[in-house]
């Protein structure tokens, strides 16, 4: 049963290969933006209360939270495991996984960095398009992945839109944000021995066979042995002329 962690700075590819490897391995996502707003748009009763604070610009307290990723856990799709996408960020959302993975017989299997440069991140976020259709909540990009129909969701057919958020000084903040509180993560996993470092500059197919050889040959293990001293590419790789 893996559970498999993605963490990296927004525009690292997280959602992209979240999806693949969701699909390749049958493992269900949680990606709390999106678990959310499925919740509310179903109506259900958490749902409802996550509603009252996203409605209110305010952040879902960590009780409830908790309760959020335990409803995802206990669907059918989470039995086989599930690929976490932008979660967890900070500290007291690792040690929330961990509890309610133990309490379920289960652990991180393996945590990858997705690691880019921020003038990376910062080309890619630029260009970025989202279907406006937050069911959908396709990802597309002006210049790496465009719609197959100009301002069209491939997906769904809605509108393709570019976040508001996705501004340079509001960028570099996010990433500031990411460095100062997502990376000390990093140590975390490394320290257990299921951090795996990615590198998330080529393109989305290269990246994922990548992470396939990883997920490939950790799963062997399932986590439980000690961790191989090999990365699967170099940490320091320069960032491609994009
Ligand atoms: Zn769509």
């Amino acid at each position: 049963m893996p559970d498999l962690i993605l963490i990296g700075p927004q525009g690292a590819g997280k959602g992209t290969q979240a999806e693949l490897i969701a699909g390749r391995y049958g493992l269900g996502r949680f990606a709390p933006g999106a678990y959310y707003r499925a919740q509310v748009e179903a109506g259900t009763d958490l749902g409802l209360q996550v509603a009252g604070y996203l409605s209110k610009g305010e952040i879902v307290p960590t009780e409830l939270a908790a309760q959020v990723l335990k409803a995802r856990l206990g669907e059918p799709d989470a039995a086989g495991g599930l690929v976490y996408d932008g979660y967890p960020r900070v500290r007291d959302q690792a040690e929330l996984l961990d509890r309610l993975l133990t309490d379920a017989g289960r652990g991180v299997t393996l945590a990858l960095h997705l690691d880019i440069s921020e003038e990376t991140a910062l080309v890619r976020l630029a260009g970025r398009l989202t279907c406006a259709n937050l069911a959908c909540g396709a990802n597309f990009h002006l210049t790496f992945l465009p719609p197959l129909v100009a301002g069209r969701c491939d997906r769904c057919g809605s509108a393709v839109e570019k976040r508001a958020d996705d501004e340079p000084d509001v960028i570099r903040r996010r990433l500031e944000i990411f460095r100062q509180e997502t990376e000390p993560l990093l140590e975390t996993y490394r320290t257990r021995g299921v951090l795996r470092v990615i590198d998330g500059e080529p393109p989305v197919q290269q990246v994922f066979l990548a992470i396939r050889n990883v997920v490939e040959s950790a799963t062997l293990g399932a986590g439980a042995r000690e961790p191989r001293k090999r990365s699967v590419v170099p940490i320091d790789f320069p960032p491609s002329a994009a």
